[in-house]
């Protein structure tokens, strides 16, 4: 017998991805469709099994040769129920099963958990977590999310809320954040955080810099302008940068010395910036981590980008007791 596959999807506002991967995490196909969110999302799922559907027919395989779907999805995820709600970017405020409609749609097992939690899956284990147990993952988009695995599992929380990251409080005098409390990460390390920040000491900012003159112009800025400038040795974006890495590594340093991991991954849109965000990290990590734990944590750029989605969510499938391989 031909050893089983996983599918793997990563549903998000615009686009549906789709892969079809290998127990050990090797992707084998991708496809993806664009996110139908119209009639309230409610034509979301359909095309998602339609898609599904499609595929098998196309490569000639049947719903036998899968040990499971899993799936990264936004929103509130229930992963015991298989639902999700409030998910605003698909048009989804009132409870969707998801479990229920994609397991008799397709016939084949189906699991679920939220994207960033499924992101920091696959960064764990086939990206720069290097398959370690332990590992926490941030990521720096438009918001900040985060995943947190110990001894190899996804930790969920009583409410399965852990790994709102976003929501450390950095700074309690801080910005007003979107969730009513003032100074989270998120406030001052997300892509909009970044220029935030910028905007604001702008103001206090008096000498020299393309950075400062582009904000006083009114020209568009978003967090690479910033991140460029300061790599090209503008003083005033590097102060800006600073003041991002060392609240990023206030709360890895908590982060760490709460769990113990021996990599946190920064990932996200921001995540771009590449080295030069990490490096800025580790200066900084140094003050706020215990010294013996300093010592063992790896602060690393995630490596899978777009992909780290699909196959996070295809290890969900492998996570669960009840399947067997
Ligand atoms: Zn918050």
């Amino acid at each position: 017998m031909l050893e089983k596959k996983l599918i793997g999807i990563d549903l998000g506002g615009t686009t549906v991805k789709f892969a079809i991967l290998t127990t050990d995490g090797k992707v084998q196909t991708k496809w993806s469709i664009v996110t139908d969110n119209s009639d309230n999302g409610q034509k979301i799922v359909p095309s998602i099994i339609e898609s599904i559907t499609h595929h098998l027919e196309l490569y000639g395989m049947k719903k036998e040769d899968f040990l499971g779907i899993g799936m990264g999805s936004p929103g509130s995820v229930s992963h015991a129920e298989g639902t999700v709600i409030g998910a605003y970017n698909l048009n989804w405020r009132t409870t969707q099963n998801l479990k229920e409609a994609i397991e008799s749609g397709t016939g084949i097992p189906f699991f679920i958990d939220n994207d960033a939690n499924v992101a920091a899956l696959g960064e764990q284990w086939m990206g720069a977590g290097n398959n370690e147990p332990n590992v926490v993952f941030v990521t720096l988009g438009t918001g900040v999310g985060g995943g947190i695995i110990l001894n190899n599992e996804l930790t969920r929380g009583a409410s399965g809320a852990a790994g709102e990251i976003g929501h450390i409080v950095v700074d309690p005098h801080g910005y007003d954040c979107t969730c009513g409390n003032k100074g989270c990460l998120e406030t001052v390390a997300s892509a909009t955080g970044v220029v935030r920040l910028a905007r604001s000491m702008a103001e206090s900012y008096a000498g020299d810099s393309s950075l400062n003159e582009s904000i006083d112009n009114g020209d568009t800025v978003d967090a690479k302008t910033v991140f460029d400038a300061a790599k090209n040795g503008d003083t005033f974006a590097n102060r800006v940068v600073d003041e991002v890495c060392n609240y990023l590594a206030l709360a890895c340093g908590n982060i760490a010395n709460t769990l113990n991991p021996s990599t946190i991954v920064i990932g996200g849109g921001v995540s771009r910036a590449g080295e030069f965000l990490a490096e800025k990290i580790r200066e900084s990590f140094k003050t706020y981590a215990f010294p013996p734990i300093y010592q063992h944590t790896k602060i690393k750029i995630a490596e899978l980008g777009n992909d780290a989605g699909v196959i996070g969510a295809s290890s969900l499938v492998l996570n669960q007791s009840t399947v067997e391989i």
